[in-house]
């Protein structure tokens, strides 16, 4: 199966302060897979380096077959969506509107989400956690993304809203998305994921099924 990200040796850091040293790692399309590690491993380190938020010090990511050196903004418009803990929603703006905004499929954000239909009036900075995280979730895939990375999509949220949320990156995935996810909640991850990679101070220790 062709490869949708992959890493080859990616350093990444912040200055000349380096964290990340050479990550291998890849993801096909419909595929869950997961980035574990202790506090500090440098996990969302190596998200904002595969996603272009920071730049890589060294290595190469190559991006649905082509090496990519874009910023996150130019990814995004070529297949990239990010989702973070910090809840990417405008929240002056109502739930209906941050779906507009995005200039995705509602109906399919609806669908993922059918809660959300019931909020759609709501200014999103009323929305509980749970229904904010939803949101941003929402947003990233009605657009149909290739690839979704999501950094502790569930921190700090109630079991059942996790569950909703590893749900629907499931059922994106299984239509084809391929989702790198970084999580807390290992068991919890694990009944979702295809593969997982397991870091400690900057190195990917243990990859598998
Ligand atoms: P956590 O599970 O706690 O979020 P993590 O595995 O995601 O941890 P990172 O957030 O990537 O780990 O942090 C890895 C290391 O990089 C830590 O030592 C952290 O202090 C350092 N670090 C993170 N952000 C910065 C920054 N902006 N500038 C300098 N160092 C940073």
């Amino acid at each position: 199966m062709s490869t949708l990200l992959e890493a080859r040796g990616v350093v990444g850091g912040y200055g000349s302060v380096v964290v990340v040293h050479g990550v291998d790692l890849e993801v096909r399309p419909g595929e869950v897979v997961a980035l574990f590690g202790p506090n500090g491993a440098g996990k969302t380190t190596t998200l904002l380096s595969l996603c272009g938020a920071i730049p890589t010090l060294d290595g190469e990511v190559v991006f649905d077959g082509a090496p990519c050196h874009a910023p996150l903004h130019r990814r995004s418009r070529i297949g990239l969506g990010l989702v973070t803990e910090e809840r990417c929603i405008f929240r002056q703006l109502t739930t209906a509107e941050n779906l507009r905004v995005c200039n995705g499929d509602v109906e399919l954000a609806l669908a993922l989400f059918p809660l959300l239909r019931t909020r759609m009036r709501v200014r999103a900075g009323l929305l509980s956690g749970g229904e904010q995280q939803m949101l941003a979730l929402a947003r990233a895939l009605c657009r149909r993304p290739k690839l979704l990375m999501a950094d502790e999509l569930s921190l700090g949220l109630a079991p059942i809203v996790v569950e909703n949320l590893l749900q629907a990156v499931r059922t994106a995935s299984d239509s084809g998305i391929g989702v790198l996810l970084v999580e807390q909640h290992v068991r919890k991850a694990l009944r979702y994921a295809d593969r997982a990679y397991v870091m400690n101070r900057g190195h990917i220790m243990f990859h598998g099924t």
